[in-house]
């Protein structure tokens, strides 16, 4: 007799990760291409000698070194496991089966995934055709059974960025009881000064929870540490549902390291986005449609074509990130990788 597995999981569909191809440039998955700064990896070393013990749950110094920048108290911010599993544990704190996640699409393939592992139902609303999110769609899908809705901006997988204003008057529309992430994994890219600040709008509701990581702009991709910014009463049911211990002690430690490095990382973020805009201008001018971007990626509403030039790019040894009958997502890479890309999609031909 085989075990018992959940029905429903084979239906679920899988989370695809870029691909890492040896000798091709790679462009898949947001990543900065920059390595960690010297005194991220002196931090890593050091925390290497202490890894025998579990480590601080509460994440005391992180969580303290953040409510100091981020001008807010401890009780507002909970660390996580990347910010996807922050993700994963607002559902799981808010939703019970039935329960309905209102989120765009396309946006992070993540959410679907945890909508429905949480038993959740998972309600999808399209983005406008200009790539962006549709606000009104969004607040037409909430019902009484909403517990949670996703606000990705800038938006992965199409860079487009919310301006300040649509995102207060959607936020005053949205019921109280409804819980708003507004994920905000690129916002360290974002140079528009008309976008919003989430954290600054979780100090004026309580419902409002922000979401921020260190795998993006701080380089940290591999070592699974993001927050969440919110009101105590969401950072509390957070910390109930946290997997313990899931921030290991030498991510925290280079975490801390990295906010002592901010000017340097701000310096590598005004890099990328001004190879964003390079990328873009030369992408428009070979005749392809590009969003405008506010994240570290652009994309390309490709449609049908989609797969062929990412086949197109794997030939000229430049891994991207299609998504079928969709779109190409292109992270912007250091300036020679750039080059790369702009080559092969020069050539394409489909
Ligand atoms: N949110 C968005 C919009 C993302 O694109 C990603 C990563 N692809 C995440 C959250 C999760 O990032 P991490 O778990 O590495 O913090």
């Amino acid at each position: 007799m085989s075990v018992r597995i959940r029905s429903d999981l084979e239906k679920l569909p899988a989370y695809v990760a870029g691909r890492t191809v040896p000798g091709s440039v790679k462009l898949a998955s947001n990543e900065v291409s920059a390595g960690p700064l010297p005194s991220v990896v002196e931090a890593i070393t050091r925390a290497a000698h202490d890894v025998h013990r579990y480590p601080d749950m509460a994440a005391t110094e992180l969580v303290e070194t953040l409510a100091d920048r981020l001008e807010v108290t401890t009780d507002r911010i909970a660390v996580g496991c990347g910010s996807v599993a922050l993700c994963q544990q607002i559902v799981q704190a808010t939703c019970e089966p039935g329960d309905e996640v209102v989120f765009p699409w396309r946006s992070f393939e993540a959410y679907p995934i945890l909508a429905r592992v949480a038993g959740a139902e998972e309600v999808r609303v399209p983005l406008t055709p200009g790539h962006e999110l549709d606000l009104e769609g969004l607040l037409a899908a909430i019902t009484p059974a909403t517990r949670v809705i996703f606000v990705c901006t800038p938006n992965n997988p199409t860079g487009t960025s919310l301006r300040r204003e649509d995102l207060d008057n959607f936020l005053r529309r949205v019921p109280p009881e409804v819980v708003v992430v507004l994920d905000e994994a690129y916002r360290e890219f974002v140079t528009d000064p008309e976008a919003p600040d989430g954290v600054e709008l979780t100090r004026q509701r309580d419902n409002v929870v922000s979401l921020r990581t260190f795998s993006k702009a701080y380089g940290l991709a591999g070592l699974r540490v993001g927050y969440a910014v919110g009101s105590p009463e969401i950072i509390t049911a957070l910390r109930k549902v946290y997997i313990p211990f899931s921030v290991s002690a030498v991510a925290q430690r280079a975490a801390v390291a990295s906010l002592s490095a901010t000017a340097e990382l701000e310096r590598r973020c005004a890099e990328i986005a001004t190879e964003r805009t390079r990328v873009r201008e030369a992408l428009l001018e070979l005749g392809y449609e590009v969003p405008a971007s506010q994240a570290n990626f652009v994309w390309l509403p490709l449609g049908e074509r989609s797969a062929a030039f990412d086949a197109h790019c794997a030939e000229n040894r430049v891994v991207v990130r299609a998504f079928a009958g969709d779109g190409v997502r292109i992270t912007v890479g250091a300036p020679e990788e750039n080059d790369a890309l702009l080559k092969a999609a020069a050539s394409f031909q489909g």
